[in-house]
């Protein structure tokens, strides 16, 4: 072990009383093209997706993850998340070869859940079968909208038969799926928004995303912005969709996810509740615990870089410990975007500091109806409309 390695056990000032449990996130870059409102690290594949160097990306992928084992030695992975970008462009074989060579190296995640993210376009849909071959046992689909003129509007590849076609499918293939939903579109009206979910629902989906449009900076929306539903008919048409939701048994857990008992997303669950997470791939952001200090990465957003990299074998970005004084936002940041929050006993144990450092925040928040009161960091239901200045008021 490096004396740099070493020291990551070693120094610190944090008292942690357990590990968190540990996730890993793979993030595969590429996607057909660029969606005007998207600020993900999302490259489009320019050259061809028969050109994408999938086989290097996956060498580079492996390479990064060795580097990364002297952090985590003798710990188990919690849950897979392999999200991009457009994963499912990639080659079922590739996906065989990585999720081999992260077992060889862990084991199956004990949770059972690896999540993979696809599109619905036609040339995935038929590789399905084969993602599941290669042990993805839930597929999250990019579905946004079921409306022709929308999925347009919003850049998309695939049309509305292919979303119906893909959301029919994975409950047929999978063990449990996700569609993800965009409302607020440009021009949307409340009935078209409510159609949407109804479609959606009409396959009987284990979990619903339902996010919100918003203009992130750096997009081709921010440049050319549209023109959007004003904040009441979004206000209203969030509250529709929701009971719409409800309705049918999927149960709101996170602020923007629902699903039927049993059918949470575990990944998401151990983000925000300030578990642990490697992180490869492109861009991939990663949180690790040790016994006295907690760190962030990041690493080198661009594909081609990443791969060069990664094969060199450092394809760090930026590392950083996280300070006491930051770390009351970041557990508050996390866990209180969970309906039923987070137990206090979560920042002792993952945060390795006394629950007197929320106090203050939490006193405030109390007053102010914001969070509810007990052993539990947990918004009230005008704390969760007010989310952003709730968390705010965890930072020092
Ligand atoms: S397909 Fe998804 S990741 Fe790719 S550009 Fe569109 S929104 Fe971004």
């Amino acid at each position: 072990m490096s004396d740099a390695t070493i020291q990551l056990f070693t120094r610190g000032s944090l008292q942690l009383t357990a590990s968190p449990p540990l996730a890993l996130y793979i993030h595969l870059p590429w996607c057909i093209r660029k969606c005007p409102y998207c600020d993900f690290n999302s490259h489009e594949g320019s050259k061809g997706q028969t050109e994408l160097p999938f086989a290097q990306y996956i060498d580079a992928l492996i390479a990064d993850l060795d580097m990364q084992l002297p952090k985590v030695w003798g710990r188990k992975l919690w849950s897979i998340f392999i999200g991009g970008g457009t994963p499912s462009l990639f080659p079922p074989q590739e996906i065989d070869r990585l999720l081999s060579a992260v077992f060889a190296r862990f084991g199956p995640p004990t949770s059972g859940e690896i999540t993979m993210e696809a599109n619905p376009g036609t040339f995935e849909q038929a590789r399905f079968r084969a993602f599941r071959a290669a042990g993805v046992t839930r597929l999250s689909i990019g579905v946004q909208t079921f409306n022709e003129q929308h999925l347009q509007r919003l850049g998309r590849v695939h049309d509305a038969t292919q979303a119906r076609q893909a959301a029919a499918l994975a409950g047929e293939v999978f063990e449990t799926f996700n569609i993800d939903l965009m409302y607020a579109l440009p021009d949307q009206t409340q009935e078209q928004a409510l159609q949407d979910i109804e479609t959606a629902l009409s396959f009987n989906p284990p979990h619903l995303s339902l996010y919100q449009l918003t203009i992130e900076p750096n997009t081709a929306f921010a440049v050319h912005p549209p023109t959007l539903p004003d904040d009441d008919t979004q206000a209203s048409v969030e509250e529709a969709v929701r009971e719409q939701a409800r309705a049918a048994g999927l149960r709101r857990y996170e602020i923007s996810a629902f699903a039927k008992a049993g059918h949470e997303c575990r990944h998401n669950l151990n983000y925000w509740q300030f578990g642990d997470y490697l992180g490869i791939g492109a861009g991939a952001h990663a949180k690790l615990s040790f016994p006295q200090q907690i760190l962030r990465e990041v690493r080198v957003r661009q594909p081609m870089a990443y791969i060069e990299k990664a094969l060199a074998g450092d394809a760090l970005l930026e590392s950083r410990v996280l300070k006491a004084a930051e770390l009351p936002f970041e557990f508050a940041l996390n866990g209180l975007r969970l309906i039923d929050g987070v137990p206090d006993v979560f920042y002792r144990e993952r945060c390795g500091r006394p629950l007197t450092d929320l106090t203050r925040s939490r006193l405030q928040a109390e007053q102010k109806g914001l969070l509810q009161p007990g052993d539990v960091l947990k918004a009230t239901d005008l704390g969760l409309r007010f989310l952003n200045d709730v968390q705010q008021m965890f930072l020092d």
